[in-house]
């Protein structure tokens, strides 16, 4: 990863940064790429929008150290410009091996950039947010990027609203399974007509 140079921007970051977080884990957090807090501390979602992040995460009950956080590129863009589609191209094969380690029972997917790697050809954020899309077996989720909420105020509550979706599947997904009855379990004995005058 280090030695990656197959978009240039090697070139102007001072650190790559692959993401952060347990492996596997059941939820994989996807944002765009590296700002400056990032680039200089080697970890995703440590500025402003991180904070953000965590604060929807512990209302889900998501303490930050048990969900895989990354973004699709590695390496910060000058002046925190887009990603441009070559960067992402070479960048995806990273992400997908992260993706295989990991395997995660459910994508959060931060804002249009990541929606555009992840699950192209959905249109836009502001339609598909908060819906789920199940991928063989795991659920993508897009959501706003928390820096747009950080602009706009008003996308707070929807962030809110999806981050509680998120919870609801995965409290239905991760649910244990109904235990089963015993083999050859006595049936439960038929009440006396002593206990059943108790009951009129
Ligand atoms: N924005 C992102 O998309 N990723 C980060 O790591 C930080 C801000």
């Amino acid at each position: 990863m280090l030695a990656c140079t197959r978009c240039g921007l090697h070139a102007t970051r001072t650190q790559a940064v692959p993401g952060t977080g347990p492996c596997p884990a059941d939820v994989m957090v996807v944002g765009e790429a590296p700002g400056f807090n990032e680039d200089v501390q080697g970890q995703p979602f440590v500025g402003a929008a991180g904070k953000l992040l965590d604060k929807l995460l512990e209302r889900i009950g998501l303490g930050r150290d048990t969900v895989y956080i990354t973004n699709v590129l590695k390496c910060r863009p000058p002046q925190n410009r887009d990603p441009m589609p070559n960067e992402a191209e070479a960048c995806l094969p990273y992400l997908r091996a992260q993706y295989r380690l990991i395997q995660p029972k459910a994508v959060l997917i931060l804002g249009r950039h990541a929606l555009e790697r992840m699950l192209p050809g959905m249109g836009s954020i502001s339609h598909v947010h908060g819906q789920i899309f199940m991928r063989s077996g795991v659920a993508f989720m897009p959501v706003y990027h928390p820096a747009a909420a950080l602009h706009n105020g008003s996308l707070v509550r929807d962030l809110e609203q999806d981050f509680d979706r998120v919870r609801g599947y995965l409290d239905e997904v991760l649910k244990p399974p109904e235990p089963e009855p015993e083999p050859f379990a006595e049936p439960a004995p038929e009440p006396t007509s002593e206990q059943l005058s108790l009951l009129n």
